[in-house]
């Protein structure tokens, strides 16, 4: 299950940026989930309100979105949405592909109390 580490790394971030804004209490949390990585939104659910437990991120919600993967052909510049398996470019038939999306989790936004 590497949902789990992905969730710890994800508290980490959390938590720094809580702090950088003042919060004392997260409320919501809005994640943009790369497809690339394959995540299990419950599982990633169940494992972030595991590790935030004792934390500051204890009992926050977590919102995920799922952003599709996007990439751009190294040979002729197309832009296109590859599927898991293939990352072939549709337009040259090059298999040169720069992933621009798609790959990461990113943290959208933070609510939450600041007293
Ligand atoms: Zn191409």
């Amino acid at each position: 299950m590497h949902e789990l580490s992905i969730a710890a790394a994800l508290l980490v971030q959390v938590e720094e940026l809580a702090k950088a804004n003042g919060l004392v209490r997260v409320g919501v949390v809005r994640v943009s989930v790369g497809v690339r990585r394959q995540v299990v939104p419950e599982s990633l659910a169940m494992a972030f309100e595991a590790v935030s437990l004792g934390t500051m991120a204890e009992g926050a919600v977590l919102e995920q979105s799922e952003v599709p993967m996007q990439a751009r052909c190294r040979a002729c510049a197309a832009d296109y949405a590859p599927s898991l398996r293939d990352f072939r470019c549709p337009a040259c038939g090059q298999a040169a592909a720069e992933i621009t999306a798609g790959n990461d989790i990113t943290i959208a936004s933070l609510t939450g109390d600041t007293e």
